[in-house]
């Protein structure tokens, strides 16, 4: 196997590096503490995401047709972890590329196609994730939000929890139920969220302003033609957009960034030379290491056409350990300069390590995952 990039890909870096030099304000660390659901990121990103766009570093990886070059996949991972790891200026707009829009581009109609993915593609669409409820979080198929159909529409109530960005969206991808109980009552709406009825509060929380919220939806009419795919056939969507979801982000870039600057500043102070530091260095750099590679085995899978497998369940429960990884060695060597305020993106990392094992689906859920369709162990312990 040949792991060195490409002339192409290696100009494609240094093309995000030079923007990134360029665009960047000099209090961008400071800006992004925000966190990419507040009003300054989400308004940072409405400016930045259009400027990538028209270098072509938004969506390399759409199909011409969509506002893309058709690049590979590679090309959509090499611009994310440059962006990773410096602190994603694209805030709230990372979803879009990772996932949504893909899943829109492959499952959804010509008229959503042409109503959704250029606002993505241009870098001017806030989008939120209405999957989570207080009872439906691992057990996704246990969601209550019902749609009911009523003529040309359907109707939605219930409630969502933990949706990151609702505040500023313009649009939800939402899950809800119009059949039985179970994976094959649910559907997938595309709603936008002004439409009358819905509310959002937000949570407060370690992860950032405006990041989390609660979404109630009353009597929320949309019309049918807001629906995704069929009614019935929505699982098989949602487990491939949650296996583009679940390794889309680089945050082993970001890990990397945190690790070589913590490395840096115990070297400044003397303190390099402990062998005890010098292994956990080591250890957490490891752990990043194999975090990237098994994100790259993912993305060789896609850029070949081949179907999701639990290789990405197995490469996200690495990212996670490598987050955590670097967690502990900042905890353990720097506390007061890792959780504190003189380097933001440092604290960052800190607070979004302590949700990485939770968001976009429980760490625990992964090792399952893995344990299952990986490693093929029995559900029963033997007697
Ligand atoms: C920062 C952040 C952002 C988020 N953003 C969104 C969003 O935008 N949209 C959205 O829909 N959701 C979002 N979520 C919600 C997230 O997807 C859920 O929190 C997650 O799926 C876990 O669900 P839960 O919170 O209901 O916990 P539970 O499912 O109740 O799990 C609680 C604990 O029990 C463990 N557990 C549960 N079932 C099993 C099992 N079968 N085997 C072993 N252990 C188990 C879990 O691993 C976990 O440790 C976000 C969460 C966070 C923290």
């Amino acid at each position: 196997m040949d792991f060195s990039w490409t002339e192409e890909q290696t100009a494609l870096r240094e093309r995000v590096r030079e923007l990134l030099a360029r665009e960047l304000p000099p209090d961008w660390e400071g800006l992004s503490r925000h966190g990419p659901g507040s009003p300054e990121q989400t308004a940072f990103s409405l400016d930045f995401c259009p400027k990538l766009a028209d270098a072509g570093l938004l969506v390399p990886h759409w199909p011409v047709e969509h506002g893309g070059s058709g690049a590979p996949p590679w090309h959509h991972f090499i611009i994310g972890e440059e962006l990773w790891a410096a602190g994603e200026p694209r805030g709230a707009q990372y979803m879009n590329v990772n996932f949504i829009g893909q899943t829109v581009m492959r499952f959804g109609s010509l008229e959503q196609k042409q109503r959704y993915l250029p606002p993505m593609a241009a870098g001017r669409a806030i989008w939120c994730q209405g999957f989570s409820e207080p009872s439906a979080g691992s057990d996704l198929a246990a969601l209550r939000t019902r749609a009911e159909r009523r003529g040309d529409e359907y109707v939605i109530n219930g409630s969502k929890i933990w949706t990151s960005y609702a505040g500023l969206a313009q649009t939800c991808f939402l899950l809800a139920r119009t059949g039985g109980a179970g994976r094959q009552g649910i559907c997938i709406f595309l709603v936008p969220m002004d439409t009358p009825g819905i509310t959002v509060r937000g949570i407060p929380s370690l992860i950032g302003e405006g990041d989390i919220h609660e979404v109630f939806f009353d009597d929320v009419v949309v019309p049918a033609d807001a629906l995704l795919g069929e009614e019935g056939q929505a699982w098989p969507i949602i487990g491939w957009a949650l296996s583009h979801e679940r390794v889309g982000i680089a945050r082993y870039a970001f890990s990397r960034r945190v690790l070589d600057g913590m490395v840096r500043q115990l070297q400044s102070q003397g303190r390099f030379d402990d062998p005890v530091v010098q292994a956990r260095a080591g250890q957490a750099l490891a752990a990043i290491e194999a975090a990237r590679l098994l994100v790259y085995r993912v993305i060789d899978q896609r850029a070949r056409g081949l179907p999701p497998t639990a290789d990405a369940n197995v490469a996200r429960t690495a990212v996670i350990a490598a987050d955590h990884r670097v967690s502990d060695f900042g905890m353990s060597f720097l506390p007061d300069t890792y959780c504190g305020s003189d380097h933001p993106l440092h604290l960052s990392h800190h607070e979004r390590a302590i949700a990485a094992g939770i968001a976009a689906g429980a760490a625990e859920i992964q090792l399952n995952l893995v344990a299952q369709d990986f490693l093929k162990l029995p559900r029963e312990a033997r007697a």
